[in-house]
Parts: structure tokens; C-alpha cells; sequence
């Protein structure tokens, strides 16, 4: 009889065949028949063992390839998953109208009409409030999301800052206005008691009026400054969107976020491209911005007069603005901004000016001479441009020669816009 063993390993080193028989045993001799089992029985154990590191090797390396296709097996899902996510039909967006139950809501998609939907289980009924902007699904409509607001000031050209390092000493040639706005502004904020001790309620709303340049945004930053207000920017145009809904969506938003930062001076520059008197035309551009125009009369409408949110809007067209928004209650305060008198465009030189190294021959009353119709932003841009030549020039400090330059720049071009209606108006008389 012969016994093989063999480790099937053709690399091994040792030999694994172990032979047992009558002719391996003779070669023992009679009395070395034990030696010769002791010997076999070392030799089978030494097997044994290689056998047996084999079988640990094996099974590790069964164990680290199970690891393996686990792994592959989640990257192929997750794969799959992503696949799936960017094969998923897009969501409608849509605003909340009204709740009607714990089960329903009535939406109003960007595409205009209303429809009475559900919504997912997984949403929180309190988060889906009336006006809050939600994802529907394609087929069926249903509230699938509820989107985050878009009260974040950047998302809408907004321009947000705790509290403007503006005071009223740079401003040049405003007396009048600037004790004008404390009373209508400033005292609510700071002083609101007495008001109520006098039992009078401060306008609601500011309107100042008066030409690009002239320092309207200038004063409602240095009110903000004065009562340590945030100041939150919106221009008009900004606020008339594309979509139904958005624009009025947009001037709630807006004013959630006036009350959330309070105290706040809440500045719309450019008032008129939202509130221009009505006309109808019938067209869906016209009342979509009529309908943002409604919005913003009920928040001024709904808001307290004596609260911590102070409104100033600003246009150059007062003249075109609906009559609604200047009633009691409303914008009832209107303060208008001159374009600046000579004596004003001195003080406003003299602000733009007091950081800069002048030459001896610079007389600020000339300049203001010299600059008539100039705004505020117009000497500001003269006062820059005549320290751009003197830099230009490698100079010391900046002479009149450099001032009369950038006076023929910057209103040089301006005064010739002045001219010509007046020689088209002519030809057409
Ligand atoms: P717009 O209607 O275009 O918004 P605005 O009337 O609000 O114009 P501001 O933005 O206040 O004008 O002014 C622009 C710049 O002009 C200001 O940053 C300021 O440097 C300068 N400026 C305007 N008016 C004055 C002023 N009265 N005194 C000092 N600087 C002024």
C-alpha cells in the first residue's frame, strides 16, 4: 500500500510525498520498524503543518477578496445612485398660497396658476407657510422640497452692511435736509418715546428726491451710522422679477429680513421702477410689477410706525410715482436734495479734498466757481482725477493746473449733455 500526500504547491521547497510501505519499512531492518513509524509520523505533522499555513494563506486571501467586491459593490451603488439622481426629472418651483390641511396645500407654480396639491410626509407642515418657495414634482405637483429663502442679501443685489461709517460731516450742503431727516429718521429710532408722549405717530416712510449724484444714498447711510441701524440697499429695478409672484415674494422677503436685522434703515433707491403710477396696459410685464408694487404698499401698511424699521426710498422721478404710495401713512414725508449751490460745492470739495495734499495756489471757493451743475458725486470724481494727474506727473502735491483738467473731464462732456436738448428743442419748436 502507498500513501501520497502532496501539497500541490509546485513552488514548496520541502518535499510533501510521504511514502508508507512493506519495502520503505525494510529499509529500516526488523527492530527499526519503530524508528521508521516515529520518523513517518514527524514527516506527515510537518505536511500537516505546511498544509495547514496553506489553508490559513487561502483563507485570507478569500477574506481581503470579500472585502474587495464589497467595495466595489457600494461604489457601483452609489454610482447607480448618482445616475439615478441626475436622471431625476427637475423640480417645479412654486410658492405656498394657503395650507388647507395637514394633508394639502395650494401652490402657485412660476407658471402662474394655483393648484390644490400634497405634500411628502417627510416635510414638516410648519416649515411649508404661506409664501414659503417649495419643489413640486413634475407629475403630480405634490410639495416634494421645501427651498431655503432667498433672504440672503447677494442673491438679489442687495447690499447689506451692520453699520455704515458715514456721518453726517461728510456731507456737504444738506443742513437743511439732514435736520430734516434726524426728525423723520433719526428721532423714531432713537428717541420713540416722545413720540408717543406727544401721541404722534413718525411717518412711516421717507422720499427723498432729487437728481443721481446728489447724496440721497450718502444721507441714509449716515442716519443708519447715527442710530447704529443696519443698512439694507435694494434699487427698485432689482425688485421687479421675471417670474409671476417673485417680485412681490422678493419685497416680503425683504422686509423679513428689515425686522430680522433691526434696528434697520431699509433704503430703495431707484423707488420709481416699481411704483410708477398705473397704467393699464394689460400686459403680464406691467401688473406683475403692479403686483409688486401692492406687496410693498402692504408691508409699509402692516408695519408699525413706532418700530425699530425705518423706510427711505429715493427717486429722480417723483413725478411718476402712483399717488397711492404718497399717501398719509405711506412715503408722506418727501425731502428733496438740491443739486448743490456754490457755497455747498465748496463744503463738498472741501470734504473730498481734506485727505490730499493741495498746492498752494488751490482755492476751493474757484473750483465751486468753476463747477456749476456739478453734483456731489461729480466733485468727488474731479477731486479723484485731479489727484490721478498729479500722480501721473510724479508731483508733490496736486496744483489748480490739475484741477481745471479734471474739471474739463469729468463735466466737460456733462455740460455739452446740457446744450444739446436745448438745441434739439429748438430745431423741433
Ligand atoms: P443715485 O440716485 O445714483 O443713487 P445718490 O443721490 O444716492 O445717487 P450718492 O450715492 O449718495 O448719490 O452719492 C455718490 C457719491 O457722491 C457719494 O459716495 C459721495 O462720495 C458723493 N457725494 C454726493 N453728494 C455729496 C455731498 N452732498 N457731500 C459729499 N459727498 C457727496
Amino acid at each position: 500500500m502507498k500513501a501520497s500526500v502532496s501539497s500541490g504547491n509546485s513552488n514548496s521547497s520541502s518535499s510533501s510525498s510521504v511514502g508508507v510501505g512493506a519495502s520503505a519499512g525494510a529499509a529500516y531492518g526488523g527492530g527499526d520498524y519503530p524508528r521508521y513509524l516515529a520518523d513517518m509520523v514527524r514527516r506527515l505533522e510537518e505536511v500537516n503543518n505546511q498544509l495547514t499555513d496553506r489553508v490559513q494563506k487561502l483563507e485570507r486571501e478569500e477574506r481581503y477578496r470579500e472585502e474587495l467586491r464589497n467595495r466595489y459593490e457600494r461604489e457601483i451603488k452609489k454610482l447607480r445612485a448618482e445616475i439615478e439622481k441626475l436622471r431625476t426629472p427637475p423640480l417645479v418651483v412654486g410658492t405656498v398660497v394657503d395650507v388647507i390641511d395637514d394633508k394639502r396645500v395650494v401652490v402657485r407654480s412660476s407658471a402662474g396658476p394655483k393648484f390644490v396639491v400634497n405634500y411628502s410626509q417627510s416635510i414638516d407642515p410648519k416649515e411649508a407657510a404661506p409664501g414659503t418657495q417649495v419643489g413640486l414634482s413634475q407629475q403630480s405637483l405634490a410639495v416634494v422640497s421645501v427651498l431655503p429663502s432667498a433672504k440672503d442679501p447677494s442673491v438679489y443685489g442687495m447690499e447689506l452692511i451692520e453699520s455704515p461709517e458715514v456721518d453726517y460731516n461728510m456731507i456737504g450742503g444738506l443742513n437743511e435736509q439732514i435736520e430734516e431727516i434726524k426728525e423723520v429718521a433719526e428721532l423714531p429710532l432713537t428717541a420713540p418715546e416722545q413720540f408717543e408722549r406727544i401721541g404722534v405717530e413718525p411717518p412711516k416712510g421717507v422720499l427723498l428726491t432729487g437728481l443721481p449724484g446728489t447724496g440721497k444714498t450718502l444721507l441714509a447711510k449716515a442716519v443708519a451710522n447715527r442710530t447704529s441701524a443696519t443698512f439694507i440697499r435694494v434699487v427698485g429695478s432689482e425688485l421687479v422679477q421675471k417670474y409671476i409672484g417673485e417680485g412681490a415674494r422678493l419685497v416680503r422677503e425683504l422686509f423679513a429680513l428689515a425686522k430680522e436685522k433691526a434696528p434697520t434703515i431699509l433704503f430703495i433707491d431707484e423707488l420709481d421702477a416699481v411704483a410708477a403710477r398705473r397704467v393699464e396696459d394689460g400686459t403680464t410685464g406691467e401688473r406683475e410689477v403692479q403686483r409688486t408694487m401692492m406687496q410693498l404698499l402692504a408691508e409699509i401698511d402692516g408695519f408699525n410706525p413706532r418700530g425699530d424699521v425705518r423706510i427711505i426710498a429715493a427717486t429722480n422721478r417723483p413725478d411718476i410715482l402712483d399717488p397711492a404710495l404718497l399717501r398719509p401713512g405711506r412715503f408722506d414725508r418727501i425731502i428733496e436734495i438740491p443739486v448743490p449751490d456754490r457755497e455747498a460745492r465748496e463744503k463738498i470739495f472741501r470734504i473730498h479734498t481734506s485727505k490730499m495734499k493741495l498746492g498752494k495756489d488751490v482755492e476751493l471757493d474757484t473750483l465751486a466757481a468753476l463747477t456749476e451743475n456739478a453734483t456731489g458725486a461729480d466733485i468727488k470724481a474731479i477731486s479723484t482725477e485731479a489727484g490721478m494727474f498729479a500722480v501721473k506727473r510724479n508731483k508733490k502735491s496736486i496744483e489748480m493746473e490739475e484741477f481745471e483738467q479734471a474739471i474739463t473731464k469729468i463735466i466737460g462732456d456733462e455740460q455739452k449733455h446740457h446744450l444739446y436738448p436745448k438745441e434739439t428743442g429748438a430745431m423741433f419748436a
